[in-house]
C-alpha cells in the first residue's frame, strides 16, 4: 500500500509500564497477548518477545466480531501450526470466553498439579497485556463477572495495575495499554490508527481518512459501495475521488459546496470502528 503517512506515537507513560511489567516478571506464571483479530500481526507488540521470553503464553484474539472470520480461522490455524496456544473471542456478545479459564489452565497445568499435589492453596497469575483499545478492561470484567476493570473507550488513559481474581484459582493481572517506540512499517502504524490503537487527537484524521479509503478501495471496495450507496466504480478512482463520492452522498457540506472533509472522516472512522462498513481484516498470515 503506497501512503505518505507516518505514525509513530510512544507516549511515557507507556515506559512507565514497560517498567512495571518487568518488575512484576517474577511473580508471574504466564502471559495473555490480546490481539486485535483484524491486526494480528500489527497488534502484536515486538517489545515482548524479549519482556516475556521465560513465560507461557496464551494469544487471544479479540474483536473476532469485526473481522473477517475466514482470515481469523487463517490466524488461528497458522499461530497452532508454529505451536502457539491462541484462541478467538468476542467481548461483546460473550462468544468464546468460556474457553479462556480452560485454556489458562492447561497452559499451566504443570505447575496446578504441581500445587494441589502438594496441597498448596496457590493461585496461578496470569498478565493481561495488549495494545490501547484493544479490550483489556472488557475482556477482565467479563472473565470476572463484574466490573473491576475500567473499560475505557480512548486509548491511552493510564491506569493503575491491577491483580483481579477468578475463580478456579487464576487470577489476572490488568495492564495499562502497550505500544512499542518505533513502527516497523508505515502499515503498521496506520492499522493501529484506524482500529483506535492510536491517541486521535495526535492524528490528521482526514489524512488518515483518505489512507483508510485507499486501503478499503483495493481490498473492500464492494463493502464501501454498500455502506455509502455509491454505484459508480469505486475501485479506480483516486482515494481522494472516493472521499468526495462519499461526501456527496452523506451531503458532508460546508457553505459555498466545498466538502467538509474532516466531519466525513469523523464519521467514516466511526462507522468503521462501529463495524458498520463490515467485517473487516487488514491483515493475513504470512503464505496463507
Ligand atoms: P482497553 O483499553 O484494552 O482496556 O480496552 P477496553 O476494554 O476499554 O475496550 C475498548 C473498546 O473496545 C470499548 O469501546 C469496548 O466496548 C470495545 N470492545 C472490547 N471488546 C470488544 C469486542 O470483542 N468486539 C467489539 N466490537 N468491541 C469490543
Amino acid at each position: 500500500m503506497e501512503n505518505n503517512l507516518t505514525i509513530q506515537w510512544y507516549p511515557g507513560h507507556m515506559t512507565k509500564t514497560r517498567r512495571m511489567m518487568e518488575k512484576e516478571l517474577s511473580g508471574i506464571d504466564a502471559v495473555i497477548h490480546l490481539l486485535d483479530a483484524r491486526i494480528v500481526q500489527s497488534s502484536r507488540n515486538p517489545d515482548f518477545e524479549d519482556l516475556f521470553a521465560q513465560k507461557k503464553r496464551l494469544f487471544i484474539l479479540n474483536k473476532s466480531d469485526l473481522a473477517l472470520p475466514s482470515v481469523t480461522q487463517k490466524w488461528l490455524a497458522a499461530y497452532k501450526a508454529q505451536g502457539e496456544k491462541i484462541l478467538s473471542i468476542n467481548c461483546v456478545t460473550g462468544e468464546g470466553l468460556q474457553t479462556v479459564l480452560p485454556a489458562i489452565r492447561e497452559l499451566l497445568a504443570d505447575k496446578i498439579e504441581r500445587y494441589r499435589s502438594r496441597g498448596i492453596s496457590k493461585t496461578v497469575r496470569v498478565m493481561v497485556t495488549g495494545i490501547p483499545n484493544v479490550g483489556k478492561s472488557t475482556f477482565i470484567n467479563r472473565l470476572a463477572g463484574r466490573k473491576v476493570a475500567a473499560a475505557q473507550d480512548r486509548p491511552g488513559v493510564t491506569r493503575a495495575k491491577q491483580w483481579v481474581s477468578l475463580s478456579q484459582g487464576v487470577d489476572l493481572l490488568d495492564t495499562p495499554g502497550m505500544l512499542w517506540p518505533k513502527f516497523e512499517d508505515a502499515r503498521t502504524g496506520m492499522f493501529l490508527a484506524f482500529t483506535g490503537a492510536i491517541n486521535d487527537d495526535i492524528l490528521d484524521k482526514t489524512e488518515l481518512c483518505l489512507e483508510f479509503l485507499r486501503f478499503m478501495q483495493k481490498a473492500y471496495p464492494q463493502n464501501l459501495k454498500e455502506r455509502y450507496k455509491i454505484s459508480e466504480e469505486i475501485e479506480d478512482v483516486s482515494p481522494l475521488e472516493a472521499y468526495d463520492m462519499i461526501c456527496r452522498k452523506r451531503g458532508f457540506l460546508i457553505s459555498g459546496g466545498e466538502y467538509d472533509y474532516e466531519r466525513a472522516a469523523a464519521v467514516i472512522l466511526d462507522e468503521f470502528r462501529a463495524g458498520k462498513i463490515g467485517k473487516i481484516s487488514f491483515e493475513e498470515p504470512p503464505n496463507a
